[in-house]
């Protein structure tokens, strides 16, 4: 069956590691300390492709490879083509480099006013409050930093960047990323909330981080009463497929959303993974079960080794035309290009307007018929001319 035929929530449960407790299964440090990093870790229970193998052994000087125990189930280790197995397990192509790449595609560094923290637009900053993730996705913007694997150096100090921003009234908006800031213990969460919180020009706080994905467990009660506590705390998840889509995600987000935490979700389109209309459109189907409002979609960034994963632009644009109109409007994200060098997100949208002048606008509706819209304002003739007026305000000229 399809992904748009199955509407069922799946359950990814224990599979692999049957034997364990379930009480160590549904601790998150388990998780962590159980993760599968190694050549020999994937070779216990799968056989990996050249091309894989040659990746993982790459894999130690560019992004290190980690995958949760919990994710790992999510592969299905008979098929290459898997799009969890895509997202993270090392290619050979990851190390074939092309002259549009860059370390630091987005040009992060030079809006960089303190380490660890990126000011780019006017009245926010997004803040990087570790280097580490719960497992490392092969795509990954920020992998020049991210899992320190290339000696990059980054280490989070967050002093300086909390005094950038208390020091800066222009700032009303946190976005703290990495990594994923949900490594971080609650301690030191409850207490960088706090610090934030305090601050009275920031209005706005959020996180972006892919461990209910990668690790549901760690949404637990005591973390839902941090967010509770410093609330209102956004989130923005990171979900490309629908098998990421599990029960145990679903029972994630309702914690998160029951805490009062209000969810996004951010897609990156990766070749072979989601660059399908129907897969796309399973996705925010889930998502909106999830009570998760799908946010971007990112045209991937100008990473080294990424070229295996890029997908064309015209496709990414097809995929919004595919669902705007199609479905509920609360289901379509904003496909944006984020500027490489480092011009910020840019909206890349499908072409509906066909002709704009003074007088009109004309422009196509989600199943391709034409209809305009007049910029004009005529006033009605005395009495007699009406037929003067349009018999209809919305006039379809053809389709
Ligand atoms: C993405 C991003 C933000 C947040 O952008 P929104 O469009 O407000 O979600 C802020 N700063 C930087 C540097 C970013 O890359
Ligand atoms: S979770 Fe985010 S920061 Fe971490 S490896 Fe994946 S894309 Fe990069």
């Amino acid at each position: 069956m399809s992904y748009s035929e199955d509407r069922s929530v799946w359950f990814a449960g224990q599979g692999l590691w049957q034997h364990v407790p379930v009480t160590e299964w549904a601790d998150w440090s388990w998780q962590l300390k159980n993760r599968l990093t190694k050549l020999e870790d994937l070779e216990r229970y799968m056989v990996l492709t050249p091309e894989e193998r040659a990746g993982v052994l790459l894999a130690g000087s560019k992004l290190a490879m980690s995958i949760t125990p919990y994710f790992f189930n999510l592969i299905d280790r008979q098929n290459p083509n898997c799009p969890i197995r895509l997202q993270m397990i090392p290619r050979a192509g990851e190390g074939q480099l092309h002259v549009e790449e860059m370390l630091d595609s987005l040009g992060e560094d030079e809006h960089s006013p303190v380490p660890g923290l990126v000011h780019r637009y006017p009245d926010r900053v997004l803040f990087l409050v570790t280097d580490r993730c719960a497992s490392y996705c092969r795509y990954c913007t920020r992998s020049r930093l991210v899992s320190n694997a290339q000696d990059y150096n980054f280490h989070p100090e967050y002093e300086q960047g909390l005094r950038y921003i208390e020091s800066h009234p222009e700032i009303r908006d946190v976005l703290l990323s990495g990594g994923d800031p949900l490594l971080l213990s609650d301690r030191k969460l409850d207490h960088l909330l706090g610090r934030l919180r305090a601050i009275k020009h920031v209005e706005f706080i959020r996180i972006g981080s892919r461990i209910p994905v990668f690790l549901p467990q760690r949404i637990t009660p005591e973390l839902c009463e941090v967010f509770k506590k410093h609330g209102p705390v956004w989130m923005s998840i990171h979900v490309n497929h629908p098998r990421e889509a599990t029960a145990e995600l679903k029972d994630a987000c309702e914690r998160l959303s029951f805490a009062g935490v209000p969810l996004g979700n951010q897609s990156v389109l990766l070749k072979g993974v989601n660059d399908d209309d129907e897969i796309m459109k399973a996705l925010v189907h889930r998502l909106l079960r999830m009570r998760v409002r799908p946010y971007y979609l990112y045209q991937m960034d100008l990473i080294t080794g990424g070229s295996h994963f890029k997908v064309d632009v015209r496709k990414g644009m097809e995929i919004i035309q595919a669902l705007r109109g199609h479905t509920t409007g609360y289901s379509v994200p904003q496909y944006v290009i984020d500027a490489p060098g480092g011009g910020g997100k840019v909206p890349i949208n499908p072409d509906y307007v066909e002709k704009i002048t003074d007088d009109e606008v004309v422009f196509k509706n989600y199943e391709g018929r034409t209809f305009r819209y007049p910029l004009t304002a005529t006033p009605v003739q005395a009495s007699g001319e009406a037929e003067q007026r349009p018999a209809k305000l919305h006039v379809e000229l053809h389709g």
